[in-house]
């Protein structure tokens, strides 16, 4: 009897599990969303995002910012993220109760560091021509240490919802993100990256995840984040885990975040057409022409008719369709762009500037006065240069052309007289830090 309910328990599982066999992303449906309502509203988009980019440097879009201000940012930025679980009773058992859920939150995170920091074990099966454009993205993330309040944290919060409750994606999972609709707040924004999980789908289907990119038009700034389905998170450590199937190594994050980071799918969300023929790119140089999303576990080389010869298509990119085991890189150029988005100026800045908030080993930030300011000429340093010696200082004019350098130990002043009046940015770099700061010769 008991050998008939193990089996009856797992054919349940079987069943379960096989509802979604392909991965999807809840990006096409919300873009879909938006231009039915505001027509025109996808090319806005895509324009608001290329103006950014292409914007010459990331010192001029930071212009506007308070005079004064000191940037910090550290060697490799760290994100602070915190999960809030919208489960039902249900899940929550299924997926473990608590101890289920941390370990496949901690799972999670070590897979995404992973794959951000081209440490992931499976680029081994990079294919060898493109072995150069795999790229170590460079960016961290952290469970939260600290919640909003000054409180030490675990992490994540925890909300049993009613029974068979879920979330549609076509608003980019909206009712998640709000306690008014059943949801749960986001934290702040602007210092931790907030990842909603619970039953998302779209047309009674599961959808895996959606993001709404910070400064995503038509959304507010409360529900920029991501969200992702309750089975596609973490990873798989036991056959008799509920996870949507081939969909249990982490990578819907590392997708997630990717358009979080304003990547788009790498066959450029146009339906099967071909850049230039009509079609979109994904606005990378190093990912090949590609018409549709990939599924399942392809060999390579794959063809398509976007790109019929040659090496084929980059079916293993993070921003493709494949199953979780089939993807394992992110390019050059698509790094490239991310950095772009935590770096001054990018739509993720600011979570990098409380590095504390995730990481309690991170020591206070270093302080360090330039004065006067406005400046006639020269500027005084005022720092602790016994605890914490400036290595270098450098001075780029507002297009972020670099027009002085000082390498000295322990540098106390510099003398900008010999530029012309206007603003300039000074940046100061200590071994684990470097500061920048705005000032105005006059
Ligand atoms: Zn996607």
């Amino acid at each position: 009897m008991k050998t008939l309910y193990n089996l009856l328990l797992l054919l349940l599982m079987l069943s379960h599990s096989t509802i979604n066999a392909q991965r999807n992303c809840g990006q096409e449906i919300m873009l879909q969303a938006i231009e039915t309502k505001h027509a025109g509203a996808r090319e806005q988009i895509k324009a608001a995002r290329a103006k950014l980019y292409n914007s010459n440097s990331t010192i001029q879009e930071s212009i506007s910012a308070p005079s004064g201000k000191y940037f910090k940012t550290t060697a490799t930025p760290l994100i602070p993220v915190v999960f809030h679980f919208l489960l039902d009773s249900n899940t929550f058992k299924q997926l473990g109760n608590i101890s289920g859920i941390e370990a496949r939150l901690n799972s999670q995170m070590k897979v995404l560091n992973n794959d951000f920091n081209g440490l992931n074990a499976d680029k081994i099966k990079v294919p060898s021509v493109w072995t150069s454009l795999y790229a170590n993205v460079g960016i961290e993330f952290a469970l939260a240490q600290i919640d909003p309040a000054g409180n030490s944290t675990i992490g994540y919060t925890l909300t049993i919802v009613p029974n068979a409750s879920s979330f549609d994606v076509s608003d980019g999972a909206k009712d998640m993100k709000f306690s008014a609709t059943g949801g749960v707040d986001a934290w702040d924004n602007s210092k931790y990256l907030n990842i909603w999980v619970g039953n998302i789908k779209f047309g009674g289907a599961n959808v895996l995840g959606v993001t709404v990119p910070p400064a995503t038009p038509l959304y507010t700034i409360p529900e920029y984040g991501i969200a992702l389905h309750q089975f596609a998170f973490g990873v798989r450590t036991s056959f008799a885990q509920p996870f949507i199937t081939n969909i249990d190594k982490g990578r819907t994050l590392t997708h997630e975040m990717g358009h979080f980071l304003q990547l788009i799918h790498t066959w450029g969300d146009d339906g099967g057409l071909c850049a230039g023929s009509g079609g979109n790119d994904d606005d990378m140089s190093d990912t090949p022409n590609e018409a549709d999303a990939t599924f399942g576990d392809p060999t390579f080389p794959r063809f398509d008719v976007c790109t019929p010869a040659g090496n084929g298509i980059m079916f293993m990119n993070y921003m493709d369709y494949t199953n979780d085991s089939s993807m394992y890189m992110f390019t050059k150029d698509q790094a490239a762009r991310m950095n772009f988005e935590v770096g001054l100026g990018g739509t993720s800045f600011s979570l990098t500037l409380n590095r504390y908030l995730g990481d309690t080993q991170y020591k206070a930030p270093i302080e360090i006065k330039l004065y006067p300011n406005p400046t006639s000429g020269i500027v005084i340093f005022q720092y602790d240069f016994i605890k914490n010696p400036l290595l270098q200082v450098i001075v780029y004019n507002a297009l972020g052309q670099k027009l002085i350098e000082k390498n000295d130990k322990n540098i106390n002043s510099i003398d900008m007289s010999v530029l012309s009046k206007g603003l300039y940015f000074v940046q100061c770099k200590f071994a684990n830090e470097s500061l920048l700061q705005k000032i105005i010769l006059q």
